[in-house]
């Protein structure tokens, strides 16, 4: 069983008595800095010059500089841009400031795990990764509630990194949930093959080959879509209140005897080998390798990726289906997302 936190182990005094700075304001950015100055902890937003986030973070009555004068004035910097831009920003504008006894934090392990960023003597480095998006971080926190938190230090330089680390965790609301102690690198190789193998890259290409496979089989586009990828949000809400066993449990007999005889044709050794073949190519670096090339480049083959899964003939037909669907209504926290773009 893995070692839990709870707010009880932690002491907020800890990260009160420090210089706070969180770098970036979007998803996890906005939830860690304003649950840090609710909680009582001095806090500043970094953000770029021109950053798109300013106007957000100041109405919420928040400090916001530059990156590098966020840097200067914090002694604990929370590092929340995209995991692509962190390594840059961080030699520019924030290790230059960094000094003996300060801390960096993350909320994702990738930039330490495959050598992106190196801390220098004497700087903690710690990890508290929420594990939900941002804005239910926010909502939850502001209901006196928590999403779980994964706390990790990569280094203990100053001996109090982990007491750091609890305090900071309890200070957005993570402890109240629970705390789960891990490391840098099993955090950042099981988020990468979670979201690789199954969560995003599994899920998207298993819907859109059984929606191809209906309608290359001559079904109407509009009826795959529905046993494809609309059902899905029911399968998975059972999945999420209960386990596999109460989605078995409420589906049809049926469609219970379906899953046991026909899903191992889907999902068979064959798939789980390439799974660990996955898994291999993010513990070498191979795939962390491939995303930084691509992204340093101009992110070529991220675009063209992402522009032929916008193509697939799934997404106009849902696009028309979901008109329909009154109920299928836009979340607050994702009305940035315009659909078709
Ligand atoms: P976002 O994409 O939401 O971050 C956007 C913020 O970063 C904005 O304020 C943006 O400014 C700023 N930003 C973007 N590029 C740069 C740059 N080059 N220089 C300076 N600022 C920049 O990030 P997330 O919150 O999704 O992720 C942050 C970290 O949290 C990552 O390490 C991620 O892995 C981790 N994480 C994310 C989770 C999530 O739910 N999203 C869950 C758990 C961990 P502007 O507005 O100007 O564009
Ligand atoms: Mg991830
Ligand atoms: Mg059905």
């Amino acid at each position: 069983m893995a070692e839990m936190f709870y707010d009880d182990d932690a002491d907020l005094s800890v990260i009160s008595g420090r210089k706070v700075a969180v770098i970036g304001y979007g998803s996890q950015g906005h939830a860690h800095a304003l649950s840090l100055r609710d909680s009582g902890v001095d806090v500043r937003v970094g953000l770029a010059e021109g950053s798109k986030s300013r106007a957000k973070a100041e109405a919420q009555g928040l400090k916001v500089m530059s990156v590098a004068d966020a840097a200067k004035e914090a002694d604990v910097i929370m590092i929340l841009v995209p995991d692509q831009h962190q390594r840059g920003l961080y030699a520019a504008e924030i290790e230059p400031h960094l000094n003996k006894g300060d801390a960096l934090f993350f909320a994702h392990g990738f930039n330490i795990r495959f050598g992106y960023i190196k801390a220098p003597e004497g700087v903690d480095v710690c990890m508290v990764a929420p594990k939900g998006p941002g804005h239910l971080v926010r909502r939850e926190y502001s209901e006196g509630r928590g999403v779980p938190v994964i706390v990790a230090v990569e280094k203990d330089a100053t001996g109090n990194a982990w007491a750091l680390a609890k305090s900071y965790a309890k200070a957005i609301g993570g402890l109240r949930a629970g705390g789960i102690k891990t490391t840098f690198t099993e955090e950042c190789e099981t988020d990468l093959f979670g979201e690789q193998a199954v969560l995003c890259g599994g899920m998207s290409h298993l819907v859109q080959a059984g929606f191809e496979t209906l309608v290359e089989a001559g079904y109407q586009p509009e009826v795959a879509y529905f046993e494809c990828l609309h059902e899905l949000k029911l399968i998975v809400d059972l999945m999420y209140e209960g386990g596999i066993a109460k989605q078995r449990w409420s589906v049809s007999d049926t469609a219970e005897y379906g899953d046991y005889v026909s899903g191992p044709r889907v999902v068979d050794a064959d798939t789980k080998k390439r799974m660990k073949d996955i898994l291999t190519d993010i513990q070498s670096g191979a795939f962390a390798k491939r995303f930084i090339a691509d992204q340093d480049a101009g992110a070529p083959e991220f675009k063209s990726l992402r522009a032929k899964g916008e193509a697939h003939p799934i997404e106009a037909t849902g696009r028309e289906l979901r008109k329909l669907m009154a109920w299928v209504s836009k979340d607050a926290n994702t009305s940035d997302y315009v659909e078709g773009t």
